[in-house]
Parts: structure tokens; sequence; C-alpha cells
């Protein structure tokens, strides 16, 4: 029997012209050349808004769609994002400005994470956003912040699900964890909710990141709404914001298969079905960050030096972990496993090779392609790393070494 290497699934829908990558319709060379200069990410703008279209043709028509900002927080991406989605999560204060000066409204725009610094919740506040608390200490201090300004804050409760999303490559939910109040206690929580003082707009329940599975992603789903349906007997007022989280994954690895959106477009369209009469007032939310802008992203990067070091080939390029720490294996891989990886401006090449793509960093981790059959590579040539647009530049430690950042373009 013959084996077949797995292959990456993002190889198959490339384009190019000659040997040339074609992203948002530019050669690679015309984005660096647009860039001035390399590495550079490029995102591409038309595959983005497709993205979204897809979504939006399998999602309840009621159903809303949010962007999560830390995803790529680039301010012209997000200002195009702005466009397409009906909300943004923002998990900063930093990133919060970027949504307002992305042009989104601020009653569209929620705010999670843990760890809420006092400036930050007043920002918030301030800006008339939806908070999603995460503790009582944030509900104690939203109530007085609230005073102080004279608001009342939208406050959400974020929920640590009593579950987990099975199969995430992240997951955020079921065990003890810094994000949200236990399910478990926010009945207790409710009971106490100063509703004088805040505004109650719903929950917020995040299972999970990164999941590939339709069949774990409706189990998901269908435990966060028989979770929220269970709360709301609990709650102050009527649950007016549902975000029930997202976790749509994107293939990174060889042999990894695109996520089926149908079954789970459908079966979210039972679920709306099923709150408009359990939770009436209730805006239905999914958001989702890698899943939007993920596979649109490129990371490109130039080849230095050709070694062969004891019969191994490495390419040595102006790129490395501290522009990408994902696709190095060091953002939460548990095994170090290549993302696809092309030779940009070698897309006709019939020669072959085993080679490592490496970065110019003095650390063995600095590794953007392990041992990895590419076109025979000379140094001026062209290396990108695809499904490179979500947790990219902002996940990666750009300072270390001192080396320049890189350029970041919006393309066509
Ligand atoms: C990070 C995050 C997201 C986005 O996750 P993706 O895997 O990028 O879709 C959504 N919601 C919350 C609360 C998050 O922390």
């Amino acid at each position: 029997m013959r084996s077949r290497t797995p292959q990456h699934a993002a190889l198959a829908r490339l384009e190019r012209r000659g040997a040339q990558l074609l992203i948002g319709g530019l050669t690679v060379e015309e984005v660096c050349a647009r860039a001035g200069r390399t590495p550079v990410y490029a995102y591409d703008r038309t595959a983005i808004a497709g993205r979204v279209a897809e979504l939006r043709a399998v999602l309840p028509r009621e159903m809303h769609l949010h962007y999560a900002v830390k995803a790529n927080p680039m301010p012209e991406l997000v200002r195009e994002m702005a466009a397409l989605v009906d909300g943004f999560d923002v998990a900063s204060a930093g990133e919060l400005s970027v949504a307002l000066a992305g042009g989104m409204a601020p009653a569209r725009i929620s705010f999670a994470g843990p760890g809420k610094r006092a400036a930050e919740l007043e920002a918030a506040v301030a800006a008339g956003i939806t908070v999603h608390a995460e503790s009582e200490r944030e509900l104690g201090e939203l109530a007085r912040i609230g005073r102080t300004l004279q608001r009342r804050p939208a406050v959400a409760l974020r929920v640590n699900p009593d579950f987990e999303l099975k199969s995430a490559g992240m997951k955020m939910g079921g065990g003890p964890a810094q994000f949200g109040i236990d399910a478990e206690q926010v009945p207790e929580v409710l009971a106490s909710f100063d509703t004088g003082a805040l505004d109650f707009r719903g929950f917020h329940i995040f299972a999970g990141s990164q999941n590939l599975s339709a069949a774990a992603i409706i189990e998901a789903q269908n435990r966060t709404i028989d979770l929220a349906e269970r709360l709301a007997a609990a709650a102050p007022g009527p649950v007016r914001e549902l975000n029930i989280g997202g976790g749509f994954g994107i293939p990174y690895f060889p042999g990894e298969q695109p996520l089926e959106l149908a079954p789970v477009g459908e079966n979210l369209g039972q679920l709306a079905r099923r709150c408009r009469a359990s939770l009436p007032q209730a805006t239905l939310i999914v958001e989702l960050g890698r899943y939007l802008v993920g596979e649109a992203g490129y990371f490109i990067c130039r080849v230095i030096d050709r070694k062969v070091s004891r019969g191994r080939v490495f390419l040595v390029t102006d790129g490395g972990l501290h522009h990408h720490l994902a696709a190095s294996g060091n953002f939460g891989q548990v095994i170090r496993k290549n993302y696809p990886v092309v030779i940009g401006n070698r897309m006709d090449a019939t020669e072959r090779e085993a080679a490592s793509v490496v970065g110019p960093l003095c650390t063995p981790l600095d590794v953007l392609a392990a041992n990895m059959e590419l076109p025979r590579a000379m140094p001026g040539d062209l290396v990108v790393v695809l499904q490179s647009g979500a947790y990219g530049l902002t996940a990666s430690p750009r300072g270390f070494l001192s080396h320049p950042e890189p350029a970041e373009l919006l393309v066509p």
C-alpha cells in the first residue's frame, strides 16, 4: 500500500501568475514593492469580505456576527471590518480605541477579558460600550464608575461554562479558569446585581477556540443555550444580548480539513428559533476572530542566506518568531507542526528539496518551517507563510533582538 503524505488544505486555493503567488490579485513581488520592505504581512481584503459573506449565507438572519479585534487589530483592517460585521469584541482599552476609530458604534462594542483596570473600565463606561464583567470586583467597580460619571453602565456577565468545547485547539471553559464567573456562582451574583446602578444586558459564554469539528461546535452551542436559559431564570431583567462565543477554526497543519459550516449554520437556525420563545428579547451574537481573518493573511519574508549544514538545507530569512510566533510553533502548540509555506516567486518550480526555513534570531526556536519539501530556493527569494491573518504580528515578541518591524498591508 502506498502512503500519501497529508497535504496542507490551504495550498489548494492558491492562485499564481507564472512563477509568482498572487495575493489579492497582486504578485508577491508587487506586494513587497508596495510595502517598500520585507518582511510584510499582507491581508487580502476580498478574501475577508468573501469569508463574511459565506458566514452570512449560513447564519440565521437575526444572528449578529461580531469580530474579535485581538485576532488582528491592524487599524485599516478593523475599519474595513466595521462595515462588514455587526459589532466588535475588544479585550483592552487599546483595542477599544482602535474599534472606535474604526467607526463601530459604541452600542455594538463589547469588552471582555480578565483583570480590567479602573482606567479601562472608565474608558468603556465613558464610551458607552457593553462591559462583560469577569468578576464581582468588576461589577462593584462599574457601579462606582457609573455613579461618578452619572451613567448606568451596560453590563453583561461573562460566564465560565460548566462544560468545555471538545477537541478545541484552546479550551477556555469547563474547569477552573481566570475567565468569567463560574456558572454555578452566577445565580448568586445575579441575586445581588445592582440594577439601579447597572444596566443588565445579558450573558457572554465562550467555551473555546480553534475548533475544526462541526459536531463539537454544535454540542457546545447547544449546551451554551441550555446554560443561558437556566441562568436567565435568575436574571434581574430580560436577557437582551446573548454572546455564545465562536471557536470556529481554520486548517493550519497537514491533514486538517476546513470546518463544515453548513451543519453549524443549520443548528444555529434551530437554536435561534428556540430562543425566540425562551429568550424573546435576546440578540444572539457569535464572535469570531481567526475564522474571519486567519486565511486572508500572508506573512512574506526574504531569504537572506542559504546554508547547508551537515547535509541539511537552511533558508535563513529576514522574518522569524519575533514577527510570527505562532508559525514557529511557540504559541500554544504541543508538538511543533509546519504551517503551510511556499516560495512565493517559485510557484512553478519543479526542482524540490527538503529545507528548513529559519529566522535571524539566536535561538533554535526560531523556525518557520522544519524540514519541509519546498522548491529549491536562493537568497533573494520570498518565503510566504499562509494562514497568517490572525494572531500574527501582535501575538509575537516583536522587541526580541531589536530587529525592524514588519510592514502590514491590506491588498489590493
Ligand atoms: C479570543 C477570543 C475570541 C476569538 O477567538 P477566535 O478563535 O479568534 O475566533 C472570541 N471571544 C473571546 C472571549 C476571546 O477571548
